[in-house]
């Protein structure tokens, strides 16, 4: 018999996955650094680094060697035997002082006793994999890191703290039972009729619609907290743009999210209305010019812009929209939604107003006084389908189309009654797409690429 061709092992089958390591605390100086270990044999690596072994969950002050037993820092060691830690394996966490070139020294020596430089988001999946957090709480974490404002912070611990996938499951507990009445009468064909009547097939269903929706809503506000808007802001030097961004940002200052990759070139403002995160592109760089990396800052801009949910132009009220600004606007994407203000009412002597325009909705303000902001303000939140909602999760698209696959089996299982058998397929495929969002029935690419969006560290 030809012998096997080997084959190589996946990393993470086996009763040992890799160990892994990473810098978890963000690149830069900082006041301490930390290093994440996960995995197995980390007491060896403890002794090899520091000469201590660690307890369980205690701070221990340590020296971290190099190999020829010159010392790289001092700091504490913290080991968190499994299944008692973030990833469910054993973890060791090295604090150290906070220097980029310190960490990568530390980082350096623990790849060199074995462990291997973690991917992006692979202590999550490990947590995930392990059973510590499901697949909605995973990306949760992410999403709380990612918060732009307090809101949605807020909105992401909840989720983290597993009430969205509370409710999913809730959810999921109604469909397998209604599921197991059908599967159960299906067994039994002349007890059809007495199960919808007697076990209330139709009224259970309803329910269940009912809880959807509710849930559909309040994931639908948490992808707004999550996502924000998208603004473009146009209009010709002068009208108070600059003015504007003040005015909406008002008190509410939001923290500045650095998105990579794009932060340096496209000029980007995020600030917060009622806590939903506005990222405020500001066009004003849009010019034509033939140096070159400006010309690849202006293609980043546009982009932007391509994704952009509204696009407010500014023109002053005293002159109104001029050839300047119909030239701007015919640049934008059709889809776009526009609203147009009238800035400067002060000067025009005219009130803060909001009134209605063939293109869109217009509204009258002072940027410089604050008469009208709140117009503006509830017309973005308007725009974006913001509606107060207590106990909001965060949530992705990804959420919202499981979450409206659901709903549509459901509503196609209510139609094909009193035929069970399709009745029972549709209720199947509902409890499928709704699996989904937790992690229940996911499939393996769709795993690594919401890994893949995390930090290494994380
Ligand atoms: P930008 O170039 O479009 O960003 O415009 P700025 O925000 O820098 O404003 C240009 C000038 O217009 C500044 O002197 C502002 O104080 C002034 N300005 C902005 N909004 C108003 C307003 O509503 N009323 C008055 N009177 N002046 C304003």
């Amino acid at each position: 018999m030809a012998e096997k061709p080997p084959t190589t092992p996946r990393p993470d089958s086996g009763p040992h996955p890799e160990t892994i390591a990473a810098i978890a605390t963000a690149p830069g100086r900082g006041g301490i650094g930390v290093i994440r270990i996960s995995g197995h044999g980390l007491l060896a690596i403890s002794q090899a680094l520091s000469a201590k072994q660690p307890p369980a969950r205690q701070a221990t002050l340590a020296d971290f060697c190099a190999a020829d037993g010159s010392l790289i820092d001092s700091g504490l060691l913290i080991y968190f035997p499994a299944p008692h830690s973030f990833t469910g394996e054993d973890v060791l966490e090295l604090q150290g002082h906070g220097g980029s070139v310190v960490m990568q020294m530390l980082l350096a020596r623990c790849l060199d006793l074995g462990a291997r430089l973690a991917e992006p988001g692979e202590f999550t999946r490990r947590a995930y994999l392990n059973g510590k957090l499901d697949l909605a709480q995973a990306e949760a974490v992410i999403d709380l890191i990612d918060a732009a404002t307090t809101t949605s912070a807020r909105s992401a611990v909840r989720s983290l703290q597993g009430e969205f996938s509370k409710e999913v499951n809730a959810l999921l507990g109604q469909l397998i039972e209604l599921r197991a009445l059908v599967e159960a009468t299906l067994d039994f064909p002349e007890e059809e009729v007495d199960f919808l009547k007697a076990d209330d097939a139709f009224g259970r269903l309803e329910r269940l619609q009912l809880r959807l929706a509710n849930v559909f809503d309040r994931a639908q506000q948490g992808k707004l907290l999550q996502g924000g808007l998208h603004v473009v802001l146009a209009g010709q030097p002068n009208v108070g743009k600059s003015s504007l961004l003040n005015r909406l940002a008002g008190d509410e200052l939001a923290i500045v999210t650095p998105v990579a990759g794009t932060t340096r070139d496209v000029v980007r403002s995020t600030l917060q209305v009622e806590g939903i995160p506005l990222h405020v592109i500001d066009t004003a760089g849009l010019r034509a010019t033939e140096d070159e990396i400006e010309k690849i800052g202006i293609a980043r801009t546009w982009r932007e812009i391509e994704r952009a949910d509204v696009v407010v132009l500014l023109v002053d009220a005293r002159s109104g929209v001029g050839d300047a600004e119909r030239a701007i606007l015919a640049q934008f994407p059709a889809h776009l939604k526009r609203i147009t203000v009238y800035n400067k009412i002060d000067l025009a002597g005219r009130p803060a107003e909001l009134h209605d325009q063939a293109d869109g909705q217009a509204i009258s303000l002072s940027a410089k006084h604050g008469e009208g902001i709140e117009l503006l303000r509830q017309a973005l939140l308007r725009i974006a389908g913001w509606h107060p909602a207590e106990d909001v999760f965060i949530a992705r698209e990804r959420h919202l189309r499981a979450l409206a696959d659901t709903r549509e089996h459901i509503a196609t299982a209510q139609a094909q009654l009193p035929q069970l058998e399709l009745f029972a397929e549709e209720l199947r495929l509902a409890q499928m797409a709704l699996g989904s969002i937790t992690g229940k029935f996911t499939a393996d690419d769709l795993l690594g690429e919401i890994f893949s969006r995390f930090c290494i560290g994380k």
